[in-house]
């Protein structure tokens, strides 16, 4: 069932996004060669602590596992759900994809950036800025009256012209009380299928894009999600409110 918020909750998810926009960008200031994932995380929850917010992903369960993070802090070949960790230290030419989800009174915010850390390779940067432009046309095309499909159509879109892969295993979601709503929302797909979008429906677009082959797998600790053949990846992600008119931003950094 995909729910449309009421005006009371869309206040909430306004609240809620606006914070996780700030955590984020406060996040990413600190992002810098040398500094390791557990220091980031340790600084997320410092951060979030401050804007009154909580942390959406620690302690967050899952077949029988528990999240330890605060945030998700996934380098080079990680796609999604990297772990805090004293050892993982960025270098330079690193990317980091910081996925963060705060929780404000009850509703969420989730939004993910990724960064470079020094000087990247041009095809790397390439990766990183058609995925995010990919969540920006995926953003443009989500309103009321179309369907799931048509944002998911617009951002495959950009990784076909652009030949990169289409992580098909992880998609965004409906979003507000719960980090994980319905409907579903591909990176793949076909304009006019899947859910009609209506006013009030709020959704995290997140696409993540590979520069090779975009088939995954899982690490040992369980939750780590990689590419197979090590492809470096990219993930851009919103969450955003379908109105009547324009789609808005929920997790826009409002400077
Ligand atoms: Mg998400």
């Amino acid at each position: 069932m995909v729910s449309v918020k009421s005006p009371k909750e869309i206040e909430k998810m306004r609240r809620a996004g606006e914070v996780a926009a700030v955590v984020l960008d406060a996040v990413c200031s600190h992002v810098a060669t040398g500094i390791s994932t557990a220091e980031l995380d340790r600084l997320a929850k410092e951060i979030m602590d401050r804007h009154g917010a909580r942390s959406s992903t620690f302690g967050f369960r899952s077949v029988g596992r528990v999240f330890p993070g605060y945030g998700c802090w996934s380098i080079n070949d990680e796609i999604v759900h990297g772990l805090p960790s004293e050892k993982r230290i960025l270098q330079d030419g690193d990317i980091i994809s910081v996925d963060l989800t705060v929780s404000v009174d009850g509703f969420m915010g989730d939004n993910t950036r990724t960064i470079a850390i020094g000087a990247i390779k041009p095809e790397v940067q390439h990766l990183i800025d058609v995925t995010q432009r990919a969540l920006l046309a995926g953003i443009d095309a989500a309103r009321a009256g179309n369907t799931v499909g048509h944002i998911s159509a617009a951002i495959q879109r950009l990784a076909d012209e652009n030949g990169l892969g289409v992580v098909r295993e992880l998609v965004g979601h409906g979003i507000g009380r719960k980090m994980h709503e319905d409907p579903q929302v591909p990176n793949y797909g076909v304009a006019g299928q899947g859910p009609l979008l209506r006013s009030g429906m709020t959704l995290a677009i997140e696409p993540m894009f590979t520069l090779g082959s975009a088939k995954i797998s899982t690490d040992p600790d369980g939750w780590t999600i990689r590419t197979v053949n090590g492809s470096w990846a990219a993930h851009w992600e919103h969450t955003v409110l379908i109105t009547d008119n324009l789609p808005e931003i929920l997790t826009l950094l409002k400077k």
